[in-house]
């Protein structure tokens, strides 16, 4: 697997970085952002390091298609499946994309 020793979601993804992990499988990780926009803020993070979506090739499908399908799951876990969440990628610096692996911001948890 592609490794980016200077990226912090590759670092939190192979375990070198400390993470408040809330899910992980064999090709994605989630875990608590650090300066969370929503009382529930859990980024969705593919293991396989790829910048953003401008990156993003067919032969990912298999990726995307884990991010979006246990968002629902992870939702769940974190207790916001029914009120409901937003899901959101930022795809590059004008649009504030601030680390360079893709991931998947998931919000919820509203009153
Ligand atoms: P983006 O603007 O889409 O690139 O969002 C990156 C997000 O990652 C921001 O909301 C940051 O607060 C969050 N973040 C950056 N470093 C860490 C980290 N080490 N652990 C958890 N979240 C992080
Ligand atoms: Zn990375």
């Amino acid at each position: 697997m592609e490794d980016n020793d200077n990226c912090p979601f590759c670092q939190i993804v192979a375990g070198k970085r400390d993470a408040d992990i809330v899910y992980a499988n064999e090709t994605l990780v989630a875990f608590k952002d650090i300066h969370p926009h929503a009382p529930v803020h859990v980024l969705i993070v593919p293991r396989k390091h790829i910048r953003s979506v401008n990156d993003l090739t067919l032969a990912d499908g298999e990726i995307v298609a884990a991010m979006f399908g246990k968002a629902p799951e992870i939702a769940q876990k974190m207790g916001v499946a029914r009120s409901g969440y937003r899901l959101a990628v930022n795809v590059e610096r004008g649009a504030g994309q601030i680390i360079f692996h893709l991931h998947l911001h998931l919000l919820g948890g509203w009153r």
